[in-house]
């Protein structure tokens, strides 16, 4: 009788990371599907990420995830940067071709995929309001102009940090991305069809949190998405359902950045109701 022992190994790299839930939902979907296949949730320091790549190779990992404070320093030691992971000038998830590391970007597209699949909105056409600039605004802004958005409105409280940001993503995309500072309350117009909070406002612990917005104007249907996980219920959504907004929450986003994940490492579609299930359970949700 032969048998194979060998387990396929998957894993995720940062500093903290003890607090990172991915694993759970991953070794879910491993589980249902009958794989025998791990994820390591790894504290890797930032000296010493270049021989953490190093040993990825060594242990012919199947592909990994980078978060804090990895996304940007694993560039340099990969082997090709997928085109959109270029233009966001970051990677959370690594995969392998043959024996070449490949860095691709997975936050943008399962934010997409969770507005496509569990909101039913198609971005293409739409107008959106980005709340933010840091790494989570620049894979969503990146990926609704890469999806035919009429156009994105960038809303920031460091203007240099947005400036920057929606200069250079402009340049890289050629779609209309535009700055607006976040002075006081930010009204959200009434032709806006898409609002998304990319900021950590509202992230635990400071669950009580809200983004200084003002929902009085918006149109009846606009989307109010939250990239915030931690709760899943914040404060921007419960004001919006209060208006009778439809919202989706930033467990979408984490699972189906997870579902991109899962399908470039396997080649297999993980099911998507168990990683959700996992996760809700992990965060307490
Ligand atoms: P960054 O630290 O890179 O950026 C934070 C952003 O929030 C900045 O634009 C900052 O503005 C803004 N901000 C923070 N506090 C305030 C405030 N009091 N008033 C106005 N603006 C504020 O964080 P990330 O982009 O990495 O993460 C943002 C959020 O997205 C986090 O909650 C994170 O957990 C979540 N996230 C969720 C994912 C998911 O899968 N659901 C994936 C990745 C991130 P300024 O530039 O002015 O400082």
């Amino acid at each position: 009788m032969s048998a194979n022992f060998k387990a396929e190994l998957t894993a995720c790299f940062g500093q903290p990371v003890a607090e990172n839930p991915t694993g759970v939902m991953q070794e879910a979907a491993f589980a249902a599907l009958g794989l025998n296949w791990r994820y390591l949730t790894v504290e890797v320091a930032p000296s010493k990420l270049r021989e953490a790549v190093a040993g990825a190779r060594a242990f012919g990992l199947r592909g990994f995830n980078c978060t804090i404070p990895h996304k940007v320093a694993v560039m340099e030691y990969l082997d090709a940067i997928a085109p959109d992971a270029a233009v966001i000038g970051a990677v959370n998830t690594v995969r392998r071709e043959g024996d070449r590391l490949i860095g691709e970007n997975t936050d943008g597209k399962g934010f997409l995929r969770g507005v496509r699949v569990d909101a039913g909105v198609d971005p293409k056409g739409k107008r959106a309001v980005v709340l933010g600039a840091g790494g989570a605004s620049r894979a969503i802004t990146t990926e609704l102009a890469l999806a035919g958005a009429q156009n994105v409105l960038v809303v920031n409280r460091s203007v240099e940090r947005g400036e920057a940001m929606v200069a250079d993503l402009a340049a890289k995309t050629g779609a209309p991305i535009r700055f607006a500072v976040w002075e006081s309350v930010y009204r959200v117009p009434g032709d806006v069809d898409l609002l998304v909070n990319a900021t950590s406002i509202g992230l635990y612990p400071d669950v009580d949190a809200m983004p200084p917005v003002d929902l009085s104007r918006a149109r009846s249907g606009m989307l109010v998405c939250d990239a915030v996980f931690n709760p899943p219920e914040t404060r921007l959504l419960a004001a919006a359902r209060q208006r009778g907004l439809p919202v989706l929450d930033g467990l979408s986003m984490l699972v189906y950045q997870g579902v991109i994940g899962f399908q470039l490492w396997t080649g297999q579609d993980p099911p998507v109701d168990v990683m959700k299930a996992a996760l809700r359970e992990a965060l307490g949700a």
